[in-house]
């Protein structure tokens, strides 16, 4: 490849600025969705930049990985990789639980303000809830556990409840276009 040929294909790389996969060997780097991660402090970097990517290994990491052959570090970099694939599901998984219980604890919410319930009541059928968890399916004690049902937590959901609700109508009579 040409000289000008090179510059070129490395300006369209620059501009288009997709992760390339020599730099998971070269400075330990990996795709993370939109960021990269660094695979040996998990610290990101937001922009696929090579030059900043190889900054950080230098300036960071300067000795890791001086000992090792090539095909040695090929097989950390896998190795780490996979780590932190491994700690991404985790992650995901803990997010989902925390999105379940918020729209339990919505549902709930929305089942009090219909019933005209009084907002401490939610507390006392957390409590049931739990109670009674233990003993059927003591497995997912700590899920239900995790539903946030304090009066103040109540008070927030039925407000933005009654907010959506009311746009929704506006939008539906014609008041409001979004
Ligand atoms: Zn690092």
């Amino acid at each position: 490849m040409s000289c000008s040929k090179l510059s070129k294909k490395r300006k369209i790389e620059e501009e288009c600025r997709v992760f390339n996969e020599n730099w998971t060997e070269k400075y330990f780097f990996t795709d993370v969705g939109v960021k990269a991660a660094c695979l040996i402090c998990s610290e990101t970097v937001a922009v696929f930049k090579e030059y900043n990517l190889k900054r950080h290994f230098q300036t960071k990491h300067a000795n890791f990985g001086h000992n090792l052959s090539k095909q040695e570090l090929q097989k950390r970099a896998n190795g780490l990789t996979k780590r932190l694939k491994q700690q991404q599901n985790v992650f995901d998984k803990t997010s989902s639980l925390q999105r379940n219980a918020t729209k339990a604890s919505f549902i709930l919410a929305n089942k009090i303000a219909k019933q005209n319930k009084s907002f401490a009541e939610a507390e006392f059928i957390k409590d049931c809830m739990v109670d009674a968890v233990s003993i059927v399916c003591p497995e997912v004690k700590s899920k239900v556990e995790a539903i946030s049902l304090s009066r103040r937590t109540i008070v927030r959901h039925i407000d933005a409840i009654a907010v959506n609700i009311h746009e929704q109508l506006l939008t539906a009579s014609g008041f409001l276009l979004l």
